[in-house]
């Protein structure tokens, strides 16, 4: 155990305290959450995509799958381990880009479990291949899904190839069908130049079309987006900007509509998470969940430490093919270890931040990629410090309190599926 499972009394004040206790690496008696790369083969090509360009290109000329056995045994190795449950996501490239494939792999994931009771499975899609077939074979194996969106017309589809394709349109059908079939996909929107400015009422497009959980990512600047890094990124002012729109724009709707018709955007959510009771909804922490709690697995078998990690050496943890994951992860890891160094108190900009037990710096691999050094502060520090006021101004003013709601997402009580495939799973460290 690394930490206390008193959490009644959560608040900022305990995270300071929590922050200062953990550094734990072992992952037993957490969520972990596997992303399995079926393949890296798309139909589309978003210019924003963190998925590697070349080598993706590459594979999908080869066509290049993950076998099923892989997955089997990504989830039998995850099922033996003491954790308390395991989220396999299906990811890419695009994973519906071959449906028989996503079947034989969905139900070799289910033939591991003994009940399923612990193992919960997603698919992280782009929505334009969804067929009733498929929503309704989602639908009967529970598979949760998360769908990315860039807007609601095909002017906000400029960063998506072939353009012109009638994409939006696909994906507003794909979120209906989905619900039809009782499935409410969550919604991953990538902020670019294209679509910032209309960001609200993207949100407000996806509320009323029924999805309850959009998270809005910044671009990524490795795959594919570095190619175009100028064209697509926007500055930490107009994240900021951004989110405080949204924020505005999602109380304005909470206020008018019952409890099950709210629309959340979760970076807001695990900001007033963490500023509520002390834990994020959100994978940074010190340490973060990375190799520990996630990882990221390619067709071939190879294991990254995080989905969020460029695929390079220092991020490699092994291969699932040839060895048992619990020796590739975890404090088993050097890679792991050495990320997890990574700490508050030694970075300068941080370790007087007021927000530090808060932030935790934000995630080591985007100040790493970024600043070429670990001990950084996060690229998006500015972003965060506005949002903890922003969010502490809204709860004053009674205005975020809606965020609050489902307090089993902040408190632990349950792993949360990541339906918009980002890395929300409720982990906190008295689970450890
Ligand atoms: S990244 Fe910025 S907000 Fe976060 S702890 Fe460091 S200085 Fe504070
Ligand atoms: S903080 Fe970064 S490296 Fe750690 S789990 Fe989150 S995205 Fe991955």
């Amino acid at each position: 155990m690394c930490a206390t499972d008193d959490r009644a009394g959560a608040g900022w004040m305990a995270s300071v305290f929590l922050g200062k206790g953990r550094r734990c690496l072992t992952p037993a008696g957490g969520v972990f959450e596997a992303v399995v790369k079926l393949t890296h083969g798309c139909n589309l090509q978003c210019t924003y995509c963190y998925d590697r360009a070349t080598r993706g290109e590459e594979r999908r000329q080869n066509g290049a799958v993950m076998p099923v056995d892989t997955v089997r045994k990504i989830a039998r190795d995850l099922l033996k381990m003491p954790l308390r449950s395991v989220i396999l996501t299906f990811h890419g490239g695009e994973p519906l880009i071959s449906f028989s494939h996503l079947r034989e792999a969905v139900l070799a994931a289910k033939e591991t479990a003994d009940d399923g009771a612990n193992l919960k499975l997603c698919v992280q899609t782009n929505g334009t291949l969804v067929t009733p077939e498929i929503a309704e074979f989602l639908a009967s194996n529970g598979v949760a899904v998360g769908i990315s969106v860039d807007g609601y017309c095909d002017n906000h589809n400029r960063y998506r190839w072939p353009a012109g394709a009638g994409w939006m349109e696909r994906i507003g059908v794909a979120i209906r069908m989905l619900i039809s079939y009782g499935i409410v996909p969550g919604v991953l929107v990538v902020a670019s130049r294209a679509n910032i400015a209309e960001m609200d009422s993207i949100v407000r497009w996806l509320h009323e079309s029924g999805v309850r959980s959009v998270r809005v990512n910044p671009v990524r600047d490795w795959g594919r987006s570095i190619l175009h890094w100028r064209d697509i990124t926007v500055s930490n002012d107009e994240l900021l900007e951004m989110y405080q729109r949204v924020g505005g724009c999602t109380t304005e709707i909470n206020s008018r509509v019952l409890p099950s018709a709210r629309t959340v955007e979760r970076t807001l959510e695990s900001i007033a998470s963490v500023v509520a009771f002390g834990f994020p909804s959100d994978c940074c922490g010190e340490p973060c969940l990375a190799g520990r709690l996630t990882a990221s697995f390619e067709p071939e078998g190879e294991v990254y430490i995080c989905d969020c990690a460029p695929k390079t050496q220092e991020y490699l943890l092994g291969n699932i093919v040839n060895d048992r994951l619990e020796d590739l992860i975890g404090a088993a890891s050097p890679n792991v270890a050495r990320l997890q160094s990574r700490r508050c108190a030694d970075i300068d900009r941080c370790k007087d931040c007021q927000w530090r037990y808060m932030c935790f710096a934000g995630c080591g691999i985007d100040a790493e990629v970024t600043y070429g050094r670990l001990c950084e502060a996060a690229p998006l520090c500015s972003v965060y410090k506005g949002l903890f006021h922003y969010v502490l101004r809204m709860f004053a003013g009674h205005k975020l309190q809606y965020l609050l709601s489902r307090p089993e997402r902040v408190l632990g009580a349950e792993a949360v599926i990541c339906p918009e495939g980002g890395r929300s799973i409720v982990c906190p460290p008295a689970a450890q």
